[in-house]
């Protein structure tokens, strides 16, 4: 199994991954791969040559480009048109979304309910449209801000956002103080220190949910805190998203608790100094 993204050096899925196979008795190694946009279509081929590959998970920046260049797409993949996991029979590619499913539970685990809320989306990738999808069903409106605005335009024209919708950077500081819950679906704060926008804009009354979770106490988590707002990082919503992943490439249920302790077990390491 692979990992393909850019950067992939961030990633913890390798530590639960190879747990699960391990608990499962699947002899299966998960190796993270870094691949460029320009090398993602000759990677592809040579998966679909080769038999001993039994599939992947996409990452950033891939998730929307990889959608074209498969042989088929799995339901949410197909409506969200952004794929995080490959299963590979034959020589046929086939894309799936599991970060949906994975931020639904991760949101419902941190015991936040979005109904009747207003959101707010940072980015407008392969991330976000999972993020926006669940939440254009649940919250009161949702609004998404992208640095580049047609791409924001283009996510909720596709997933039809009809309450809320796309929001330039330059009216952020505005927007961050009508909502309830803000989502980061950007890799902004991966260095540790960079936030979208300014510290202070967050408040007691704000829900901050962080897609990112290495390292675990991010700049946006530790900022939301600081500000008396409840934050939580990406790491529940890693655990869900793989699980479900590991369930498409080996059809057998994954092992929740020994892929939960692995990346536990991983957090503390990447966390020591
Ligand atoms: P993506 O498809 O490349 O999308 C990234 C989005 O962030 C794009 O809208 C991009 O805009 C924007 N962006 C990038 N750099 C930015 C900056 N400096 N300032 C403002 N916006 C910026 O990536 P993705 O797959 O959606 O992943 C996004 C992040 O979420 C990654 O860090 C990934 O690791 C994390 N993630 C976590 C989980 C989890 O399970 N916890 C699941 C999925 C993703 P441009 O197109 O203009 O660059």
């Amino acid at each position: 199994m692979l990992l393909l993204g850019d950067p992939v050096g961030h990633s913890l899925s390798a530590a639960f991954q190879n747990a699960g196979f391990e608990a499962a008795g699947i002899a299966a190694v998960y190796q993270p791969r870094q691949v460029s946009a320009a090398d993602l279509p000759q990677v592809l081929d040579e998966i679909r040559r080769d038999p001993d590959v039994l599939g992947a998970n996409i990452t950033i920046p891939h998730k929307i480009t990889v959608a074209s260049l498969l042989d088929g797409l799995g339901p949410d993949a197909q409506q969200l048109g952004a794929v995080n996991t490959l299963s590979h029979r034959g020589q046929v590619l086939v894309g799936w979304n599991t970060d949906r499913t994975g931020f639904a539970q991760a949101l419902e685990d941190a015991g936040y309910d979005p109904r009747r809320r207003a959101a707010l989306v940072l980015g407008a990738g392969g991330a976000a449209r999972a993020v926006v999808d669940v939440l254009r069903s649940t919250a009161s409106r949702v609004w998404v801000a992208a640095r580049n605005l047609e791409q924001a335009r283009r996510l909720c024209r596709d997933l039809n956002v009809e309450a809320g919708g796309p929001t330039p950077f330059g009216s952020l500081k505005l927007v961050v103080g009508r909502v309830d819950l803000i989502v980061n679906a950007t890799p902004v704060g991966l260095d540790g220190h960079s936030l979208v926008f300014p510290a202070d804009w967050l408040n007691a009354d704000h829900f901050v949910f962080d897609l990112l979770y290495n390292p675990p106490l991010t700049p946006l988590v530790r900022a939301a805190r600081d500000h008396g707002a409840r934050a939580v990082n990406g790491l529940a919503m890693l655990l869900y998203q793989g699980l479900a992943s590991f369930e498409i490439w080996t059809g057998r249920p994954a092992p929740e608790a020994a892929m939960r302790a692995a990346l536990e077990r991983a957090v503390l390491g990447s966390a020591a100094p």
